[in-house]
């Protein structure tokens, strides 16, 4: 008989049925809160009527036009769109399909654009499972283990951890910018490196966020050495840490920013943005795909962003954050075995130590299971799979903030 494999480790034993704004319903008849949204991916809810309606209309009209043979409405609609919310100097758009090619297309831009070979990226950094991004993944050695060899050229630079080291985040970021200056004397060589790629927010990393001094540290080497700064918004973009863009916290402008996850409430695209001269300085043929911006993917894209500035859900997202971060703060205070708590906007983690103040996964894993039992699903990242995350659709109001947070005390 034939089966899934057993590389598929599911997070929850439920059998999601149908989907609606914040919660899922099971084969079993229960409704959950959707702590995951699909890996931060339905921003606007499960199935939001207007993102539901603009892929049925699409799928009527047109599914498929394939962009390097002709170009379609829904994919016209969406780069207007996009040019509404990016920073102006990144005025040109090339969509893909998942996080990990938008990854692998910005490390080609950035290559061919600079000419030099290698790539600076963060230690504890997720940008994806194929071979290239997973070169440049050091968020866990599952990532990486057993498929060597790797890509050449990456070189790993600290990312600003206080709690890890017990240090404030003035001193973890003296010392990951110092270590960024190091690696270019020891490394990789100004002229050899073609951009440093970085996360606003570390992701599976354990939901770390980056700070100004850290990330205009870096928009400062970048522009002193003359190497790109890359920006993996896959997970902090369309509006996740209550601004538009995570690096919108910063005050810092990337070469190319890296997009997906919440574009499309739920289909897959991707895409990266960077000035029209830096693209000139690859060719047609070099980046793409059979399936990139796919017509109904493109008409759901241009939806979600029309539901995100008409319910103002940066905005919620930034509100729901705060109340949500107060819940979970409180929840702490009551249990030692939750060190940490951080993150931006309605991205937050709870990591879960021991009582040396080491990573305690098993602890994380059985509240994650405990949270399903109390009708709330949750999942884990970090190194240690110590850090429960919480990553909300962003339509999340008062009452279901209320709702996961009082399943959560229950859980922990
Ligand atoms: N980059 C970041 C920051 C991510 O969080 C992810 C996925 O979680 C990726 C890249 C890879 O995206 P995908 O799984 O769509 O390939």
């Amino acid at each position: 008989m034939t089966a899934l494999s057993p590389l598929l480790r599911q997070a929850t034993p439920v059998v999601a049925e149908r989907g609606e704004g914040p919660y899922l319903f099971g084969a079993d008849g229960r409704r959950y809160l959707d702590f995951t949204a699909g890996i931060g991916v339905t921003s606007t809810g499960h199935c939001h009527p207007k993102v539901v309606a603009a892929a049925q209309e699409q799928v009527g009209k047109l599914i498929h036009g394939q962009y390097t043979t002709v170009m379609h409405e829904p994919l016209r609609q969406l780069v207007a769109a996009l040019g509404e919310v990016l920073p102006p100097k990144l005025d040109s758009l090339f969509f893909m399909n998942s996080g990990s090619e938008a990854v692998e297309a910005a490390l080609r831009l950035a290559r061919m654009g600079t000419g030099r070979p290698n790539v600076i990226v963060c230690q504890g950094g997720f940008h994806g499972r194929t071979v290239a991004a997973a070169s440049m993944t050091t968020s866990g050695t599952r990532f990486r283990a057993g498929f060597a060899p790797l890509m050449a050229g990456v070189h790993v630079t600290p990312f600003p951890t206080a709690f890890r080291y017990g240090w404030d985040e003035e001193t973890a970021t003296r010392f990951a910018l110092k270590e960024f200056d190091y690696l270019l004397q020891t490394q990789t060589a100004p002229n050899d490196t073609a951009a440093v790629i970085v996360e606003p927010v570390l992701g599976e990393g354990g939901y770390i966020p980056a700070n100004t001094a850290f990330m205009q540290g870096l928009r400062e080497r970048a522009d002193r050495h003359g190497f790109l700064l890359v920006l993996d918004e896959v997970q902090t973009g369309v509006g996740r840490t209550g601004r538009f863009w995570g690096h919108d916290h910063f005050g810092v402008e990337p070469d190319i920013l890296i997009t997906a996850k919440g574009i499309a409430s739920g289909f897959p695209i991707s895409g990266i943005a960077a000035s029209e001269a830096l693209m000139r300085k690859a060719w047609p043929g070099s980046q793409g795909g059979t399936y990139g911006a796919n017509a109904v993917a493109c008409a759901a894209a241009v939806a979600t962003l029309e539901v995100v500035r008409e319910e103002k859900l940066v905005h919620n997202a930034e509100q729901m954050g705060q109340r949500l971060r107060a819940g979970l703060e409180s929840v702490a205070a009551d249990h030692p075995t939750i060190g940490d708590v951080r993150g931006l906007g309605l991205m937050l983690g709870s990591e879960f130590v021991d009582a040396d103040g080491e990573p305690d996964g098993k602890t994380a894993l059985r509240v994650q299971q405990a949270a399903v039992g109390e009708g709330l699903l949750l999942l884990l990242c970090g190194a240690a799979n110590n850090v429960v995350r919480m990553i909300p659709a962003l339509v999340v109001d008062e009452n279901v903030i209320d709702e996961g947070l009082r399943a959560w005390r229950a859980a922990v």
